[in-house]
């Protein structure tokens, strides 16, 4: 489903990414865990295309993700939900789900607004469709980012730290959805500190340092067993 051969990433002379490669099955959930500055917001934003990188082979599907690319075709193909959910601030939380579908997908209407809707329902906040982000409060300003994202049915959802704003009981809410995605089988790449989400839900976890990837291993396995050093003293400092 996505493959990434040797992928690297500059930003003048400094190494963000450093010959990555791995691949995501179908359907898998890996997370993304290291330190800051480890390079773990570049890759995810490679997906994109908000970085283009610099070398190496990254596809989604067999589409070969490059400067060639079809760019709203591709971000129509990869949801990326942020730390800061970017909510259009003059549209109703309505009007944000059903902007892309319509004007990119060439959804009518009323077919955008009904498909809105159920993914509202299913972040819980179905209720306040017809209101203005501001109105809402950080976490579900969030949810409705997600159920944005989910909108235009992409294949791959990405998520960089979605939680990292928000006070614990809006934290909670967030992951519930995530879990609920998890269920539903869309292939998930997600950079995030909950532990909990990482622990139970994570088909591998994805372990980087300096640009480079240190470890893919499953959960059980990387929070109990970690290969590096690296690792162990990350896992460490968590707790
Ligand atoms: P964090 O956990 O703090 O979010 P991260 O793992 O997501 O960190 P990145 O944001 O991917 O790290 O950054 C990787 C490295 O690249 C960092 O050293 C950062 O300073 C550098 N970097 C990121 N974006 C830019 C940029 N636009 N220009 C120059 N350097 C950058
Ligand atoms: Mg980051």
């Amino acid at each position: 489903m996505i493959s990434v051969r040797n992928l690297s990433k500059l930003y003048k002379d400094f190494i963000a990414l450093d010959r990555i490669s791995f691949d995501v099955q179908r359907g898998e959930k890996i997370v993304v865990l290291g330190p800051s500055g480890s390079g773990k917001s570049t890759l995810i934003r490679c997906f994109n295309r908000i970085e283009p990188h610099d070398s190496g082979i990254l596809s989604i599907d067999g589409q070969v993700i490059n400067a060639q690319s079809d760019l709203t075709q591709l971000r129509a193909t990869v949801g990326l939900v942020f730390q800061n959910y970017n909510l259009f601030p003059h549209l109703s939380v309505l009007d944000n789900c059903t902007l892309a579908p319509r004007l990119v997908k060439k959804t009518p209407r009323a077919e955008a607004e009904a498909m809105a809707m159920r993914f509202l329902k299913q972040v819980n906040i179905a209720e306040q469709a017809n209101k203005y982000p501001i109105q809402l409060s950080g976490g579900q300003q969030q949810r409705v980012a997600i159920a944005r994202a989910l909108c235009m049915q992409p294949e791959v959802m990405l998520f960089d730290e979605p939680t990292a704003a928000l006070d614990p009981e809006a934290i909670s809410g967030v992951v519930a959805i995530m879990n609920d995605l998890a269920q539903q089988g869309i292939t998930t790449l997600c950079v995030t500190h909950e532990m909990g989400f990482a622990r139970h839900i994570a088909d591998r976890i994805i372990f980087m340092d300096k640009g480079r990837i240190l470890e893919i291993t499953p959960p059980a396995e990387f929070f109990t067993n970690p290969k590096t050093q690296r690792a162990r003293d990350f896992l460490d400092q968590m707790i």
